[in-house]
């Protein structure tokens, strides 16, 4: 049975808290999802609906609210941004105003010098003319959402796009300067036999495109391909099948990696140099900020996926109400660096405990041992390793790894990463004081704890105030009497009263 790689961790089932309301953000990448498509696939999963005139129009603004809520209430003083994805959804749908207007906001955030933006297309929704705007706007990639490249086989997904389509587009790419281009390719199709496959991997290695992803059909409980009986879940896969998609799992890396690509993660190849950047950010522990609904967020040891309504979208109330979290303590978030760290082929297991500030447990050794003599892992340099031969099988790798409880993952006592403004036990990142009382004014549990603990939470925050500063604002939180000829101290007392006010005017 063909196993999926875990592409979340913890699981969502988990994720029952509500996000924290003020982040400091380490270096990071952001996605942008536009959950709007014209027409449905029968393989797709994702959160979409049909495109309406009035929503697509409506996103823009609302996303670019959400980043400037996000400039307003989190600390970005401590990251950069590596990288930005327009997905969804449809994003080469949305309007080129739209789109820039959005990127020009993310990119007012602290930045790599050039960071890496792509938009994904799906053939036949976007012209070169508006390609040619979307780079001038900043666009430097396009991931061109092509999945097979035969007609009969898109026919069978559901797929709007015919193949004349996909090189249509990739002509209009090139033509428009991007010349930055990745193929998004499927296997496990209905109707896709073994020569479909290698005839359109080896047709795809031969085009002007430096990235190429290759990935299983993720088949979902009750969507339209499994009510038609047209495929089947792994669960009930029968060996023949296995041993099929082993086959073009090995056949498709055996023609990129001819035709000079090289795999980096469990299903991206890419022509030396032309690595992502934002997919290394979804599993090298980066944050990722979201925008959009039901865009998936990562900052420190918290995950959060944003409210799912998209007629919602932009209101703070039924975002807050509606979006889900999952704050881990150092052990979890080490699990999952670990776990999702095995996408790019090999994890440094001792490197991400100490991040975390957690010791290795012997349980977890002796599973790694295990796994290793099962011959799904090895160990190189103290690195666990996937080579070729593990890959197709890394899904239950993984599954094997996320069965330990957490518990059994580290001996001693954790230390946790910071990331969240909510108090922790400890912190790595510094935070200065107009970063505290931002993250004060909004957030009421860190306010509480301020309010109730002062001096701790400040040293647990990190902070970076000097030695008086961090008296000052203790003794303003605390009322005490400030010698009135101090014009810090006055300062610092003013500034807490606003952060009560507006407390108080929250609460009633
Ligand atoms: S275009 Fe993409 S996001 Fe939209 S339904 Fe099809 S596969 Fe899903």
């Amino acid at each position: 049975m063909y196993t999926h790689p875990i592409y979340h961790w913890p699981p969502k089932r988990q994720w029952t808290q509500k996000p924290s309301l003020a982040h400091a953000w380490g270096p990071f990448s952001a996605y942008v999802h536009f959950p709007f498509c014209r027409h449905l696939c029968d393989f797709c999963g994702y959160e979409t609906r049909l495109i309406s005139k009035a929503s697509a129009e409506a996103f823009p603004e609302r996303a670019t609210s959400e980043i400037a809520r996000r400039v307003e209430s989190d600390d970005f003083g401590g990251g950069r941004l590596r990288a930005v994805f327009f997905g969804g959804g449809t994003a080469s749908l949305m309007s080129e105003t739209g789109r820039g207007a959005i990127l020009s906001a993310l990119l007012q955030l602290p930045s790599n010098a050039r960071p890496e933006v792509t938009l994904e297309c799906e053939p036949g929704t976007i012209r070169r003319a508006a390609l040619r705007v979307a780079r001038m706007a900043g666009v430097n990639r396009i991931s061109l959402c092509a999945q097979s490249f035969s007609d009969k086989v898109l026919r069978a997904i559901g797929r709007r796009h015919t193949h004349a389509q996909s090189m249509q587009l990739l002509d209009d790419c090139l033509a428009a300067g991007i010349d930055n281009v990745h193929l998004d390719l499927m296997y496990g199709l209905p109707e896709q036999t073994e020569g479909h496959w290698a005839r359109t991997l080896e047709a795809a290695s031969c085009l002007p495109v430096q990235h190429i992803s290759m990935y299983k059909l993720y088949v979902f409980k009750y969507g339209p391909l499994f009510r038609a009986g047209t495929v089947v879940r792994p669960e009930r896969e029968p060996a023949g099948v296995t041993e099929r998609l082993r086959a073009m799992h090995a056949a498709g890396n055996e023609i990129l990696t001819s035709a000079g690509f090289r795999q980096y993660t469990l299903t991206e190849y890419a022509r030396p140099g032309s690595e992502s950047e934002y997919i290394a950010s979804c599993f090298d522990g980066g944050d990722v900020l979201p925008i959009g609904p039901a865009a998936f967020g990562r900052c420190g040891n918290e995950v959060w996926e944003n409210s799912p309504y998209v007629h919602t979208y932009g209101d703070a109330d039924a975002e807050a109400t509606h979006a889900r979290a999952l704050r881990m303590d150092a052990t979890e978030a080490f699990k999952r660096d670990v776990i999702l760290g095995l996408w790019l082929l090999s994890v440094r297991v001792d490197e991400i405990a100490s991040t975390h500030g957690v010791e290795v447990g012997e349980r977890l050794l002796s599973l790694i041992d295990r796994l290793r003599a099962e011959g799904l892992i090895e160990v190189r340099d103290g690195a666990l390793t996937l080579e070729e031969r593990h890959r197709f099988r890394a899904g239950e790798t993984m599954a094997r790894l996320a069965d330990l409880d957490a518990g059994h993952w580290s001996t001693g006592q954790p230390r946790a990463r910071a990331g969240t403004a909510e108090p922790s036990s400890g912190a790595e990142r510094t935070t200065t004081l107009s970063t505290v009382l931002r993250m004060a004014r909004r957030d009421p549990a860190l306010f509480a704890a301020l309010e109730e603990n002062p001096d701790a939470t400040l040293r647990r925050l990190g902070c970076t105030l000097r030695e008086r500063r961090i008296s000052e604002l203790v003794r303003a939180i605390t009322a005490e009497d400030i010698p009135g000829s101090e014009p810090g101290a006055n300062e610092m007392t003013e500034a807490w009263s606003a952060v009560r006010r507006e407390h108080a005017m929250r609460s009633v």
